[in-house]
């Protein structure tokens, strides 16, 4: 199979460029057609000479994802269902806020990590996805958005898959966004967020970027956690907290934990005093999600009155916190849903 040409980083394609003798500008280019001008096929690709475009196009292929379904939110949120060339599928979701578009993208197919409220796990991983490929999902989205003069302005790494157990491939792509040549997205705009992969939050503290980093906390003790997330067992409560603390002392930035609240099973009063006791003084920021019901899981939606409680009591101790507006709600956009319905029709 041919590489993609989304996995090749701008110096990629200098050094390219330079072992099949053509002049390294040529990259820049390239570059450009790929990220700027967004084009599908290197063909249009004018002010490169036909022989280059011909040694590309002997060379390389574009990240093709066809879409499977697509499903639009009354609140404009479009969910999209990929396949990818060796027929897996993946989701990708364009979020619309008063402030801009928002991507969230899927860094693996499936995913090994087995969070209890999870519909991308149910089928375990089956493969990571390469940095083009998690490229190729913004592309699409911004070239959805060329039609209207928008763009997307952030990106969220919450989809299918944990973005740290694909690191390498997760960073290239987190690089590719922020180039200054390329889509050029805010690095402040962009969010990574990771069950608490420990020794990949200590690798990522070292980056040396402004990238955003939420964890997703759920519980706020090593037990209950375990119960939740199976990968607490392998990296326990106290250890992610750790890195934490050490990511915040070497990057002086906030921390963001996703909390997602589950009718009656981490959604108490006294859980949400043991986590404002856990955070306190930390430089964080908490975000609860009400979960959507996952048929095939038995968890129930936390009463509006016990979310609003559940705020309060991180409030009154002073710990930065906000309910995640639901977006998508009638289009079953948590993360997995739209796939796992796909994989239930194909197989059974
Ligand atoms: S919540 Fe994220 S890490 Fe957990 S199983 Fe789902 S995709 Fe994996």
């Amino acid at each position: 199979m041919k590489p993609f040409i989304y996995d090749y980083t701008l110096e990629d394609l200098q050094a390219w460029m330079k072992e099949n003798d053509e002049p390294t500008f040529r990259a820049g280019q390239l570059f450009e057609w790929l990220y700027v001008k967004r084009v599908n096929n290197f063909e249009d690709m004018s002010n490169l000479s036909k022989a280059l475009r011909q040694k590309l196009v002997d060379q390389f292929q574009f990240v093709t994802l066809t879409e499977i379904t697509r499903f639009e939110s009354k609140d404009g949120t479009i969910k999209f269902l990929f396949g990818l060339h060796d027929n897996h599928a993946i989701e990708t979701v364009i979020m619309r806020h008063n402030y801009g578009n928002s991507i969230c993208v899927t860094t693996q197919v499936g995913c090994r990590i087995g969070c209890t409220f999870c519909a991308s796990t149910l089928g375990g991983l089956k493969r990571n996805l390469t940095g083009g490929e998690i490229i190729a999902q913004v592309v699409v989205a911004q070239q959805m958005l060329d039609a209207t003069n928008e763009r997307v302005s952030s990106i969220v790494i919450m989809g299918s898959g944990e973005p740290f157990e694909n690191y390498d491939e997760t960073m290239k792509f987190l690089r590719m966004m922020i180039h200054e040549k390329g889509l050029n997205i805010g690095q402040r705009h962009i969010t990574v967020s990771t069950s608490g992969i420990v020794p990949s939050m200590y690798k990522f503290a070292e980056e040396n970027t402004q990238i955003n980093l939420a964890i997703s906390i759920h519980a706020p003790n090593d037990k209950l956690r375990s119960k939740l997330m199976p990968v607490n067992r392998r990296f326990p409560f106290e250890d992610v907290m750790e890195a934490c603390h050490n990511y915040i002392a070497k990057t002086g930035r906030r921390i963001t934990f996703e909390y997602a609240l589950i009718g009656g099973v981490n959604d108490q009063s006294e859980h949400a005093q043991e986590l404002a006791d856990v955070l306190k003084g930390m430089l964080c920021h908490v975000n609860l999600i009400p979960v959507n019901h996952v048929p095939e899981r038995d968890y129930v939606r936390t009463p509006r009155e016990q979310i609003f409680e559940f705020h309060r009591i991180l409030e009154r101790n002073k710990i930065s916190v906000t309910i995640r507006r639901e977006q998508g709600h009638d289009i079953a956009a948590a993360c997995g849903q739209l796939r796992a319905k796909h994989m239930e029709s194909t197989v059974g």
